[in-house]
C-alpha cells in the first residue's frame, strides 16, 4: 500500500481524530509497486504515518488541498467488515434516537464525517436508499457500501446511486456516476403513484432520479415540526419551498392559508402532488413557480402581508471566497421578508451555507432587521437534526442554522 509520511508535528490533529490530512502537512509519499504515475491515484486507499513512523490511519487519497480523508484511525489497512460495522453503527444511532417508526421511514443514514465516513452521504426513503459519493474513494467502494446497507438496514431493498453533481467534476472514474446499484423487479419508480416516503406521518413523493441532492431535504425535519406548532390560523408563506416540506407541516398545524414558492416548476409540481396526497380537500394552498426576489417585491407592491414566513434558500456561499456576497444576499432576502410580516408575526430564516457560520448569519439577519426598522426578537436558534450529527473533532460538519424571529 502507498504510504504518506507527514511532516514533524503534523500528526497532532489526526491524533485528536480530525479526519483530514492537508496537502501541506505531507513530507513525502512512498508509492507501492503498482504505480505508473508519480503520485497516488485519486480515490486510492493510502496508509498515513507520522514523521516518527507511527501508524496514524488509513484513508482515501484525493487531489486537492485535503489530500487524505481518514476512514480508520490507528489502522494500516481497512479492517475486515469495515463497511458493515460502520453502517450498522450508524443505523443503531438512528434507532436509538427514535427515527425508525411506522410513521417515519425517511432519515439520513450516513452523514459523512459525522458518521466517521468522510465523503459519503446516504439518505433512506422507505425501502430505497440513495447513496451520494463526494469523493472518488467512496465511488470506488459504492458496491461494498450498497451490500452493507442491504445487509444492515432491514427496510432497504433498493439502492440508487446519485453522484453526478458531487464527485469531483474532472476525476476520471470507472463506472457510472448515477444508476441503480441494487434492486429487483419491484423497484419503485420515482413517478410511481403508490410510492411514498413518510416523515412524521406526512407522505412525500421523492424524485431521486431528477430531484435535488438525494431527492429531499431530510435535514429540515425537526424545524418543519416547529413550524407546525406555530402555524395555527396563520397566513403562511413558504419561500424556497422545494417539494413543500414546510407547507405540509403548516397545513397540518391548521394554517389559514399557505403559499408555496420556488423557482423550479418541477418542484412546484411535486408540492401540488404532495399537498393533494396529504390534504385532498385543501382549498387554502397555492403553489407558484417564481424567483424569490421578484415574488417578494411584487407581493409587497400589491400590499400583501403574512403572519408567518419561512425562508430556506439554497446555499448562497458554496466556498469561503463567496461569503461576503452571500451575507449581502441573506441581508437582502431577510429584509424583504421582514417587511412583509404583520406585527406580531414570525419569521423562520435559514442558511445552509457551511462557509457562513452562525454568528455571521445572525449578523446578516440583524442588519436586515435594522434596515427595515422593525423590533425583532429571537425565539429559537435552530440547527441540523440528530441524523446529521457533527463529529466533535470535525466542527466543519456544522452547516445548517436557522433563527425564529418574533417581529413586532
Ligand atoms: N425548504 C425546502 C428546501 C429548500 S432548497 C425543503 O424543506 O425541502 C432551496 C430551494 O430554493 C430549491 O428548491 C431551489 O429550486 C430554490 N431556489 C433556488 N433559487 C431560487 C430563487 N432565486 N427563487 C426561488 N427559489 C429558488
Amino acid at each position: 500500500m502507498t504510504t504518506i509520511y507527514l511532516k514533524p508535528k503534523k500528526e497532532e490533529s489526526l491524533k485528536r481524530f480530525h479526519p483530514w490530512v492537508f496537502s501541506g502537512a505531507i513530507a513525502r509519499v512512498v508509492l507501492d509497486a503498482n504505480h505508473q504515475n508519480a503520485a497516488p491515484d485519486e480515490g486510492e486507499l493510502v496508509s498515513v504515518r507520522s514523521a516518527a513512523n507511527e501508524v496514524l490511519g488509513v484513508g482515501h487519497w484525493q487531489i486537492g488541498s485535503i489530500a487524505v480523508r481518514i476512514l480508520a484511525f490507528g489502522e494500516e489497512h481497512l479492517p475486515t467488515c469495515f463497511w458493515h460495522e460502520r453502517i450498522r453503527a450508524a443505523y443503531q444511532v438512528r434507532q436509538a434516537i427514535g427515527l425508525i417508526r411506522p410513521d417515519n421511514n425517511t432519515f439520513r443514514l450516513i452523514h459523512g464525517e459525522g458518521d466517521f465516513l468522510p465523503g459519503l452521504i446516504v439518505d433512506v426513503y422507505a425501502d430505497t436508499a440513495v447513496i451520494q459519493a463526494h469523493s472518488v474513494g467512496m465511488h470506488v467502494f459504492r458496491n461494498e457500501i450498497a451490500d452493507a446497507i442491504i445487509a444492515e438496514v432491514p427496510q432497504v431493498q433498493h439502492i440508487y446511486y446519485k453522484s453526478d453533481d458531487t464527485l469531483p467534476f474532472k476525476a476520471p472514474v470507472e463506472g457510472d456516476r448515477v444508476g441503480w446499484l441494487m434492486t429487483n423487479d419491484k423497484r419503485p419508480m420515482a413517478n410511481d403513484l403508490e410510492y411514498w416516503s413518510l416523515e412524521n406521518g406526512l407522505s412525500f413523493r421523492i424524485d431521486w432520479l431528477r430531484g435535488q441532492k438525494t431527492g429531499f431535504f431530510v435535514d429540515q425535519r425537526e424545524n418543519r415540526a416547529l413550524v407546525e406548532r406555530y402555524a395555527s390560523n396563520k397566513d403562511v408563506l413558504n419561500m424556497f419551498c422545494y417539494t413543500g416540506g414546510f407547507s405540509l407541516y403548516a397545513l397540518r398545524g391548521g394554517a389559514k392559508t399557505v403559499d408555496s414558492v420556488d423557482v423550479s416548476q418541477k418542484a412546484i409540481d411535486l408540492v401540488n402532488i404532495n399537498v393533494a396526497r396529504n390534504f385532498p380537500k385543501a382549498t387554502n394552498h397555492t403553489a407558484v413557480a417564481a424567483d424569490a426576489f421578484e415574488y417578494l417585491t411584487a407581493q409587497k407592491n400589491a400590499g400583501k402581508t403574512y403572519d408567518l414566513i419561512i425562508l430556506d434558500p439554497p446555499a448562497f456561499a458554496k466556498h469561503r471566497d463567496a461569503v461576503k456576497n452571500a451575507l449581502r444576499g441573506y441581508q437582502r432576502i431577510n429584509a424583504k421578508a421582514i417587511e412583509m410580516i404583520r406585527p406580531g408575526g414570525i419569521l423562520f430564516t435559514f442558511s445552509c451555507s457551511q462557509a457562513v457560520d452562525k454568528e455571521a448569519f445572525r449578523l446578516a439577519v440583524f442588519s436586515a432587521a435594522a434596515q427595515v426598522g422593525r423590533k425583532v426578537r429571537i425565539l429559537h436558534q435552530l440547527h441540523q437534526p440528530q441524523d446529521h450529527p457533527i463529529n466533535i473533532y470535525h466542527p466543519e460538519g456544522e452547516y445548517l442554522k436557522g433563527l425564529v424571529l418574533y417581529v413586532e
